[in-house]
């Protein structure tokens, strides 16, 4: 308990018991804390006067200079509204009030010099502010130039609780006599992070004297929000870590070093080296690895993967990979085995559709550990695959898995073997640190040398005609392309009647035997969708019309042209994936985005910022304001709703420090003992009752 914090606001000057009622109601605020905690989210410079001619669409918050040339009441003798006419000198715009009639109506006066602060709308081509404030240019209270504004709700605003209202109650609050806010962190942990006081900084928060002010007592609340995300995860992966053993792989590694130096593709990127090294170091740490790689589609993630099997193999122990899809399985298992050929390294391929009797071999292979990498769907995690010492599993798009089928395939090692989950899913570094909270992370940020920007259209159906003859184009330029169609989940119910029309189109318009157009969704077999893959990747075929079952990983470098049908069906993040399947090769790519002309504003938003940004970063946050975390799978209960000054993807390496500091405080001094009033902080906070618990 602390006192002056614990206050009922009730007892605070200019509140009393109906203004309580309506803070507690409308913002739930009971206490002083929570007043005190109720942030400004914008302040306004009150030494700034504006022309209404600097006003436009975007002007938030601005004070005006002038005089009030006339006032008229207009409108039904119940539902009058006062408008004022009010001039800068030079240009006039409308001052109107709805509420409380009367008092301005009698308290305005015309000619007077007054200052004017609001916001002004844009109404018919004209300027107008409804309810603004008001006050005399010659008896101006001397306000401080920094005035913080306060979200408020309509109810607040009709009972007049609005943000001017507030303001002077947090001036009460700041400058009472009681004025006490203990600190939390330990003076140490204060002067290493550059943290002012809390009770400094809750003052400088709702009465700026200055900008850096501002910024000092913003920095420091968003390190407390950011540490109090972060210190659940970070504890529970360093108790893991303690208590899980993991294989302690030797850096001895023949087959990597002949395979980096004769049978690399490409020289790898900063980025894909970076990472192998983080690998590396936890592979041989003799801690078990329980990594996150994330890198953008087109990445390439794969190629790091592998070598990671590498150094797997190079220690005699073996690997698997596991794929959401059985398309990328096949994929991932032509591609790996290309390369692995020439190590003589022997792979193998399981999936569903494996028959009883490759599956006979494939189990014995394993046993014997012939094979080293065995590639694919969640069929691996069946009871009845056995290896002989799985050292390393590889999960490629994480998303698509839960945390259990990982546990089960790393089960399947006699002692606890290394996990890689990969991603493409480009969640903020922070965000990914609370929603896989117990994987360290690696990202790779940096896209192999010699791609072109995709190139983004938004085409209506009319025009479908003309961006076919494009891609007879490109085809004739010797490139190959995707036609999509959404089908969101493939069920049995559902019937393919889209795709299937589409194909029957394609078919007239690009006949054969000039073209090969080739169809590819998940029904089918898997020895053809095997078949068709191939001949897409060998260039056999020009067209692979499909399904969204080619959304992850598939890579064919001479696919330039990706056009997904009824684009508006798509969400942002799955368009992303898609969009990625081109773009891969040295060759100008393009995506087109087919859609009706009817579109929903948040599809239209989609679209629109598809066609504007390549970045996966960009869009997650567009996505994330759309949809809001809590739609983002797994960030329900990450305790991101606890963030108010926060951003994950702008205060990145606040995050950062705040993480330095927790993982300082676990490792120095785990019991507490030198940050007393940290412990005691946390036993009252919200969500941290079970702190004991986890600590
Ligand atoms: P993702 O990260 O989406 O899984 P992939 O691993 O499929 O990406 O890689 C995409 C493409 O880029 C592949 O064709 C791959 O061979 C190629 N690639 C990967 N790394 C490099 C590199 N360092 N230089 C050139 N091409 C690369
Ligand atoms: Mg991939």
């Amino acid at each position: 308990m602390n006192e002056f914090l614990d206050t009922d606001i009730t007892f605070l000057k200019g509140v009393g018991t109906m203004r309580a009622e309506i803070l507690q109601k409308e913002l739930k605020l009971f206490r002083f804390e929570d007043l005190l905690s109720y942030f400004p989210f914008r302040y306004v410079d009150r030494s700034k006067f504006y022309t209404i001619n600097e006003i436009n669409q975007d002007t938030s918050y601005i004070q005006l200079k002038g005089k009030i040339l006339n006032i008229e009441e207009v409108g039904q003798p119940r539902s009058t509204r006062l408008v004022a006419c009010f001039s800068d000198g030079k240009q006039e715009i409308e001052l109107l009030w709805f509420k409380g009639v009367k008092w301005m109506k009698t308290n305005l006066r015309i000619g007077e010099e007054i200052v004017v602060f609001g916001k002004p709308n844009f109404y018919n081509g004209r300027i107008n502010m409804s309810h603004p404030e008001i006050e005399s240019a010659a008896n101006r209270t001397k306000s401080a130039p920094l005035e913080a504004i306060y979200h408020t709700t309509e109810m607040m605003k009709t009972r007049r609780v609005d943000s001017k209202a507030i303001r002077l109650m947090m001036t009460n609050l700041v400058q009472h006599q009681n004025y006490l806010v203990p600190e939390i962190f330990s003076v140490e942990m204060c002067r290493k992070y550059k943290l002012i006081s809390r009770g400094k900084a809750f003052r400088f928060i709702h009465q700026p004297p200055s900008h850096k002010h501002i910024e000092a007592a913003q920095y420091r609340f968003k390190f407390e929000e950011l540490f109090f995300l972060q210190l659940p995860f970070i504890n529970q992966k360093i108790n893991r870590k303690e208590a899980v053993k993991g294989i302690h792989f030797m850096p001895k590694n023949p087959l990597f070093k002949n395979f980096v130096a004769n049978h690399l593709p490409f020289s790898l990127t900063g980025a894909q080296e970076r990472v192998l090294r983080e690998i590396k170091t936890d592979l041989c740490s003799g801690q078990q690895m329980n990594r996150l790689l994330q890198g953008d589609v087109g990445s390439g993630k794969t190629i790091v993967a592998f070598l990671s099997v590498m150094m797997a193999v190079d220690n005699g122990y073996q690997a698997s990979l596991m794929a959401p899809t059985e398309i990328l399985a096949i994929q991932h298992y032509i591609s790996l085995k290309e390369l692995a050929e020439k190590i003589d390294l022997e792979i193998g391929l399981l999936t569903g559709s494996t028959t009883p009797k490759e599956r006979r071999q494939l189990h014995e292979k394993l046993q014997s550990g012939t094979i080293k990498l065995l590639v694919g769907t969640h069929a691996l995690i069946e009871d009845m695959v056995i290896f002989d010492n799985l050292g390393l599993v590889i999960i490629d798009e994480q998303h698509r898995f839960g945390v259990a089928q990982r546990a089960k395939l790393q089960s399947k090692g006699k002692q606890n073997p290394h996990a890689l989950v990969m991603t493409a899913t480009p969640i903020p570094r922070t965000l990914a640190m609370s929603v896989y909270g117990d994987l360290d992370y690696s990202v790779i940020d940096e896209m192999p040398a010699g791609r072109k920007a995709i190139k983004t259209a938004h085409r209506f159906g009319f025009a479908r005609q003309k961006v076919w003859q494009f891609m007879k184009d490109e085809i004739a330029r010797g490139r190959q392309a995707y036609v999509v169609y959404p089908l969101i989940e493939e069920s049995e119910t559902m019937h393919y009647k889209d795709l299937n029309n589409g194909y029957d189109e394609l078919l007239q318009f690009f006949p054969r035997p000039t073209y090969q157009v080739e169809m590819l969704h998940g029904k089918m077999k898997a020895a053809d969708k095997e078949a068709k893959m191939k001949d897409f990747a060998q260039g056999k075929s020009h067209i692979l019309v499909s399904t969204t079952v080619i959304e992850v990983g598939i890579n064919v470098p001479n696919a330039s042209i990706m056009i997904i049908e009824s684009a508006e069906k798509f969400g942002l993040s799955q368009l992303h994936q898609l969009r990625g399947r081109v773009g891969r090769g040295a060759e100008q790519s393009y995506c087109i985005l087919m859609s009706s002309k009817k579109l929903s504003t948040n599809a239209e938003t989609r679209l629109k910022a598809m066609v504007k940004t390549n970045s996966g970063f960009e869009l997650s946050e567009i996505d994330m304001k759309l949809r809001g975390f809590g739609d983002i799978a797994g960030t329900r209960q990450s305790g991101l709703d606890q963030l108010k000054l926060a951003s994950l993807n702008e205060d990145a390496h606040i995050a950062e420090e705040a993480r330095k500091a927790i993982v300082e405080l676990l490792t120095t001094d785990p019991d507490y003992d030198r940050h007393q009033s940290l412990r005691h902080f946390m036993k009252n906070k919200q969500g941290y009752k079970d702190w004991e618990k986890i600590a």
